[in-house]
């Protein structure tokens, strides 16, 4: 297949065999989204495949020989999977490196607020979020609760068809006329995205205690539960194929389970290689990488030090050695060209919907700045790896030159020496409560990152 092409779609470029895989991979793609709407979910899906197809906790797997496939589980929020090379590991490690959570509503520690006889849930948003696009529609509250005596408690509510779900209402059109003047930042406020819980009681009771009534009976939840409590707000509505050609896929989460789900199922079916492939799942990209399921965490070379422990190949500098001779993919999502608002991209180095796997040499924005960007090099070879393995793949910025910006972990992981280039698939509506991407953008991905693990 011709790999690289401006004028020519994937789907154009694919013959029948092709266009069914990619369509069958996409059914297990629309699963995974609908099954792993938080990290936490995200997680347990990953660790029970991993399990199925024969990895272990590092813990209980040494001494490492080639082939073997160890895993970590970091919090319950982050994954991540490696199969051992035939190479010794200080030889680098190929790295695909994606994230698992997503923008959301969470609740706030004191989220119950009863105001004028209807009883709401109070949030903070989670990542970057245009606020207007929260209100109407359905929601599922999903996630965990700890009650006084440290029992966990999970929940999920709303993604089943039979359960009720949330919603934040917005002003009717009619008394609108003071909120459409305003800014789309500011037509909906941070404050006023409350989700409504219910608005009956009986007898002398106030609403917010029958709400209260009903945790506690279902649930077993009083109010001072939730101070413990990490509770998400997401878009309940199920995954969909999107366009009369069925061409696309809309859904919640995307950003970056498109890539996560692509990372997932290429170590579960890649040939083991000379080098150790590492499937890198990692939470909290969302909101700057922080805390210790983040990729700022030392959680992830820290398990490389295990690795090596673990293989008998560590000594002074073993993991810095291996570290820096390793060749990663930071395995996120990019924009694309989008028709209805040309303004903000420049055509001709903007990726396309449907064109393959968008390779991103910088992100950043007004002079690069915050940007890995990646060396010629290390370029070339990726490059030289999707021709080879008939991956198509395509060029991408994010948006104009003074237009876009945006980052992702690629600089973090750069800064142990390796080679990082960001790779992923480009989207349409990145960040909206459900976001679009091709198919067949979706498929490559997968393409990209299995050639990737299996490259020399
Ligand atoms: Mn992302
Ligand atoms: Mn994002």
């Amino acid at each position: 297949m011709e790999t690289y092409s401006r004028t020519k779609s994937v789907w154009q470029r694919m013959n029948r065999q092709e266009r069914e895989a990619a369509v069958q991979y996409c059914e297990g793609y629309k699963d995974f989204l609908d099954h792993c709407r938080t990290e936490r979910l995200a997680v347990k899906r990953i660790m029970k495949e991993a399990e199925d197809r024969g990895f272990h906790l590092l813990s209980a797997h040494q001494p490492l020989k080639p082939g073997d496939r160890v895993c970590l589980n970091q919090k319950g929020k982050s994954a991540v999977l490696a199969v051992i090379g035939r190479k010794p590991l200080t030889e680098g490690l190929k790295i695909v490196g994606s994230h698992i959570d997503s923008p959301r509503l969470d609740l706030k520690a004191n989220p119950v607020n009863e105001q004028d006889g209807i009883v709401y849930f109070r949030t903070h948003y989670y990542g970057g979020i245009k606020k207007y696009q929260w209100t109407c529609i359905p929601l599922a509250l999903i996630g965990v609760v700890y009650t006084r005596d440290g029992k966990k408690t999970e929940i999920n509510i709303g993604m089943d068809p039979s359960d009720p779900v949330f919603c934040i209402s917005d002003l009717l059109i009619h008394m609108a006329q003071d909120q459409m003047k305003k800014t789309l930042a500011d037509g909906i406020t941070g404050e006023q995205l409350q989700a409504i819980a219910g608005i009956h009681s009986e007898d002398s009771q106030k609403p917010k205690e029958a709400v209260m009534a009903l945790l506690k009976e279902k649930y077993g939840i009083e109010e001072e539960d939730f101070t413990s409590a990490e509770l998400e707000l997401v878009p309940a509505d199920k995954s969909r194929d999107a366009g009369l050609d069925r061409s696309l896929i809309l859904s919640y989460g995307q950003d970056d389970r498109v890539c996560s789900y692509a990372n997932l199922t290429a170590i579960l079916n890649a040939e083991p290689g000379e080098y150790t492939q590492v499937a890198l799942l990692t939470d909290k990209e969302e909101i700057g990488s922080y805390g210790n399921t983040g990729m700022e965490s030392s959680y992830f070379t820290t398990f490389v030090k295990e690795l090596l422990i673990a293989a008998g190949s560590y000594g002074p500098a073993a993991l810095e050695k291996t570290l820096a001779a390793s060749e990663v993919l930071s395995a996120d999502v990019n924009s694309c060209l989008d028709p209805m608002f040309p303004e903000v991209t420049e055509k001709d180095n903007s990726a396309l919907l449907g064109y393959g796997i968008c390779v991103t040499k910088f992100t950043g924005a007004r002079g690069k700045s915050g940007s890995n960007d990646a060396n010629a090099e290390y370029l070339s070879k990726i490059r030289g790896i999707f021709n080879e393995a008939g991956v198509p793949w395509q060029i991408g910025e994010l948006g104009k030159v003074d237009q876009g910006g945006g980052g992702t972990i690629a600089f973090m992981m750069a800064d142990w020496g390796c080679e990082v280039v960001d790779c992923g698939t480009a989207m349409l509506s990145m960040h909206a409560p459900m976001d679009l991407v091709s198919k067949a953008d979706a498929y490559t991905t997968y393409l990209a990152y299995k050639a990737f693990f299996e490259s020399r």
